[in-house]
């Protein structure tokens, strides 16, 4: 039998076991112990010896409290990317605030500074300056670090930065997930490194970590009994999913290498069809993990092939492969929140699909994806 083949599937390193292994061992089923201060050391180190992470239930629990940390209040606006998945907002509306959506840039698919600048100008001229900035590393591809950093700095308004999908990634050496003043990672079943579900906050000083930390374990005062004055929540990561961590940090770059090996075998067969463009960094100073390897398919020029075709073609062989991101400013949910931009997004959505990119995919694997693309586009 044949078994599908899928877009992003958790890849074991063989470790994982052992870390979760020495949790039952000490009888540390719960969310803290030994584990997950060791995962937090672990990424730590592999980021940056000056940042601070703090392992939470979900990348989701992370932009929530990144949000909280940087003050984000009822009644605010927090400006967003809108080509991006719906949980980099959600943690907005989680707040009683609004985002502003902002277009892409087609170089990176990331915030547009352009557009990012004339929504932050029109929020302040009808009163209301933004709160926070959340721009994402899409696919892995880091977004213009640079020049997003600049507008915020110009008008004093805070990054927090979704690098759900981009550990391993870098912005000239600097690694994802240290470039924005707050940082977001995710180890979803799907991402580059799994916990089962699990995320951190990636803070720059210990002082913000520690009030993360505060949160997400209930808000408890310093008292021997349960008293609270300001509202917590329950997003620690638990000991035994940070064992799986701990294994996975393990085989982070092997997972990276992998990952940019089917980005490289895909770049490879669309060499040579016309009309087909894998996303790539357009200079050397950018790194990407590819966490998904993308694609932009212009019908005019395959002569009516299109990425619809392409991913029903591969779901007849058991392949999955799936459109890009719907642009959150055309989600039925968001539809009556401010947008800056053009179409950018929206053309990317319409035209783009995503990969099998997994680093467990094998020479078996990229056979059958080669013959069902060969095959589609003869
Ligand atoms: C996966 C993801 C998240 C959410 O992370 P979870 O761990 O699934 O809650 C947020 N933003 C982006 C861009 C993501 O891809």
């Amino acid at each position: 039998m044949v078994t599908k083949i899928w877009l992003s599937s958790p890849h074991m390193g063989g470790n994982e076991q052992n870390f979760v292994q020495q949790a039952f061992d000490g009888n540390w089923i719960a969310p803290l112990g030994p584990n997950v201060t060791g995962f937090e050391k672990d990424i730590e180190s592999y980021l940056d010896a000056n940042v601070y992470a703090a392992a939470l239930s979900s990348g989701t629990a992370a932009l929530h409290l990144g949000l909280i940390l940087l003050g984000v209040q009822k009644g605010d606006e927090v400006i967003c990317q809108s080509f991006t998945f719906a949980a980099s907002a959600n943690p907005i509306i989680y707040l009683g605030a609004a985002p502003v959506f902002v277009d892409s840039e087609p170089e990176t698919w990331n915030i547009c500074p352009n557009a990012l600048e004339d929504a932050v100008k029109s929020r302040i001229a009808k009163g209301k300056k933004p709160k926070a900035i959340i721009a994402v590393h899409l696919y892995g591809m880091p977004y213009k670090v640079n020049e997003i950093n600049s507008i915020a700095q110009k008008y004093n308004i805070p990054v927090l930065e979704d690098s759900a999908e981009a550990l391993g990634s870098k912005y000239y050496d600097k690694p994802c997930g240290t470039l924005g003043d707050i940082s977001v990672l995710s180890f979803n079943g799907n991402k580059i490194i799994t916990t089962s579900g699990g995320g951190a906050l990636i803070t720059r000083d210990a002082e913000t970590k520690n009030k993360a930390v505060f949160l997400a374990t209930q808000a408890r005062d310093d008292a021997p009994y349960y008293q609270h004055s300001t509202i917590g929540y329950n997003y620690r990561m638990s000991n035994v999913c940070a064992g799986i961590g701990r294994g996975q940090m393990l085989v982070l770059d092997d997972h990276v290498a992998g990952r940019r090996n089917m980005n490289a075998f895909y770049a490879s067969f669309f060499n040579t069809i016309n009309g087909v463009e894998v996303h790539k960094e357009k200079n050397d100073s950018i790194f990407s993990n590819h966490w998904l390897t993308t694609i932009l398919i212009d019908a005019e020029v395959t002569g009516g092939k299109t990425a619809e075709g392409l991913r029903l073609a591969f779901n007849e062989e058991d392949i999955e492969s799936r459109p890009l991101w719907k642009p959150l400013h055309l989600q039925p949910v968001f539809k009556d929140y401010p947008y800056y931009g053009s179409d950018i997004a929206q053309q990317l959505f319409d035209i783009g699909l995503c990969l099998p990119s997994g680093s467990n995919l094998g020479e078996y694997e990229r056979q059958r994806i080669y013959k069902a693309m060969s095959k589609f586009f003869n």
